[in-house]
């Protein structure tokens, strides 16, 4: 085990426990992965919480995603493939049953190239945007052509009555992405049929000029 091997795993540990202990995602759901720099990589073991994961129990997969040591990884490991098949530059992965960004995923009125609304910066600066993939039984494998269908436009994707997966550039980026994913959600649901002010067209173009931000090609409806 490389040095920084061991520490990637410490850190999923650590980001792990903080989702946990959150409550934003209960019992033994939610799972991570790291891409390692020989194409291989370290994903949170089957029937794991996040809570109490053991950095030596971590799946270790080589670059064509056999087991080479620790314990069996994650069903939901055909999730984590699909998004990184799409998105060249992803590192890592965390996908959580969090609570906010689950409700809004069965409301009526979501559009499915963007699930919420551009609330807040941060929302947009961290996530670019989410897609929703429509509902598919757990451990069905068309769930994941859902996600190539998307072509790599999205690093944030929502399952419908499911949950968000989120892929980042580093384990940070992804974990940071998927709490601004569930903030973003807790408002909007705050805010339904309050009429609030989100951001204006001007106010998103100003913030994709500034910090050089690739949204999904989506043109929001402003009518
Ligand atoms: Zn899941």
């Amino acid at each position: 085990m490389s040095h920084s091997d061991s520490k990637l795993r410490e850190e999923i540990c650590r980001y792990g426990r903080s989702l946990f202990e959150r409550g934003l995602t209960p019992g033994s759901s939610g799972n991570i992965s790291v891409r390692l720099d020989d194409g291989g990589w370290l994903v949170t073991p089957t029937n794991a919480s996040l809570g109490f994961l053991d950095p030596a129990r971590i799946a270790r997969l080589d670059a064509a995603g056999r087991l080479v040591s620790g314990d069996r990884p994650t069903k939901e490991i055909p999730l984590h493939t699909a998004l990184y098949e799409s998105r060249s530059e992803a590192r890592a992965i965390v996908h959580l049953h969090s609570t906010h960004a689950v409700a809004v995923s069965m409301l009526p009125e979501i559009d499915p190239r963007a699930v919420l609304p551009p609330l807040t910066p941060y929302y947009l600066m961290r996530t670019g945007g989410t897609a929703l993939v429509p509902y598919f039984r757990p451990g069905d494998p068309a769930v994941a052509d859902a996600i190539r269908g998307l072509a790599g436009r999205y690093s944030a994707v929502l399952l419908a009555n499911h949950g968000p997966v989120v892929a980042g550039e580093s384990l940070e980026g992804a974990v940071f992405a998927t709490e601004e994913l569930e903030e973003t959600a807790r408002l909007y649901l705050l805010l339904r049929n309050l009429n609030p002010r989100a951001l204006s067209p001007a106010q998103v173009a100003d913030l994709v000029a500034h910090f050089g931000l690739t949204l999904p090609d989506h043109r929001g409806d402003c009518g």
